[in-house]
């Protein structure tokens, strides 16, 4: 299966294929300088496998998780990049998950003002969302993706074959932001998820996904307007992620629940449990306040939140400081139950 993504300055493809990760020169030119950038996390056969089919690879590995997406990270790619005489014409592939497409696209963002980017997500959560849209970033000064730019991949490669061995949570992550999408934008997807569509079916899934993310990118490539719909369930998830043991995937879940109503509500609650997320959270709605003023989308006069009150749509609402913290206490004396 083939997408192609348009930009304001190029059109990409997607490839999502069994077995793509073998014939990657097949989508990217690798005939160049290639850095491969990996996480501990991730099975060392794939990165191996990308350089074996570069001409001049270089792999860097670095330890898995979010704490990895900082300016000395990303420094330290620049230093490899300068220590093996990158030039213009080289590239970056990032090989993982969304910490290393956010991490390794803005290297490749930054470096000599800009090389080729590809990204081979190897997590459903980054096949299904990070990956598509150009968002790249690191955290900065204890504000998630603070520094960054929209800096899109010239390829994206899907290889459902790597969802083989990933974790069952993590698999859940990424039915977390599917679920997300299919709740504020596609009503029939939505309705094919309950009737049992998983990723145990990970093609279909992904490109129903991706059809939603590629159309909302496309027709918001910056996020000024529609773009900001794919925040569903963040507001409040990042400020549960802050806090929390929570994986992303999982704190979007819980997150979701404080901005849908009524018998959408009570439907996407039962697809988190049947998907093992969480649908409340523990921590205190004071501390969850205290990070969403922190969080860059906090404006002076409110915070903008999306809300889901009919499967398939989605409205912004601006909440003042009053309004948001109403929500969260009366989340909260709900025990977060639907
Ligand atoms: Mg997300």
């Amino acid at each position: 299966m083939k997408f192609s993504v348009k930009t304001r300055d190029f059109t990409y493809p997607i490839v999502v294929e069994q077995g793509a990760l073998e014939r990657l020169d097949g989508v990217c030119d690798l005939e160049r300088r290639v850095l491969v950038v990996t996480d501990d996390g991730v099975p060392e056969a794939y990165a191996e496998r990308v350089a074996a089919q570069c001409r001049e690879p270089v792999v860097v590995r670095l330890p898995q998780g979010e704490a990895t997406k900082t300016l000395e990270s990303w420094a330290r790619l620049l230093q490899t990049l300068l220590d093996h005489h990158f030039d213009r014409k080289d590239c970056v592939v990032a090989v993982g998950g969304g910490v290393m497409g956010d991490l390794a696209g803005f290297a490749a963002a930054s470096y000599m003002r800009g090389v080729d980017f590809y990204n081979v997500p190897t997590t459903l959560l980054s096949q299904v969302d990070s990956s598509i849209g150009g968002k790249t970033a690191v955290d900065f000064g204890g504000v998630k993706n603070s520094v960054g730019a929209f800096y899109p991949p010239r390829a994206v490669v899907i290889d459902p074959q790597t969802l083989k061995t990933l974790d069952a949570r993590q698999v859940a992550c990424g039915m977390a932001e599917t679920i997300k999408m299919a709740a504020a934008f596609d009503a029939d997807f939505f309705t094919a998820i309950e009737a049992g569509l998983s990723a145990d079916d990970a093609e279909a899934l992904i490109a129903g996904a991706l059809r939603i993310k590629r159309a909302v990118v496309e027709a918001d490539e910056t996020e000024k307007g529609l773009r900001r719909a794919l925040n569903f369930g963040h507001t409040v998830g990042h400020a549960i992620e802050a806090n929390s043991a929570l994986l992303h995937g999982e704190s979007i879940a819980a997150g979701m629940l404080y901005f849908a109503s009524g018998e959408a509500r009570e439907r996407i609650a039962a697809l988190l449990r049947r998907e093992k997320l969480p649908t409340e959270t523990d921590v205190a709605p004071k501390r969850l306040m205290e990070t969403l003023l922190h969080d860059k989308k906090a404006e002076a006069d409110g915070v903008v939140v999306v809300r889901v009150d009919e499967i398939g749509t989605h409205r912004l609402e601006k909440l003042s400081q009053e309004a948001l913290w109403d929500v969260l206490t009366q989340h909260a004396s709900k025990g977060g139950r639907s």
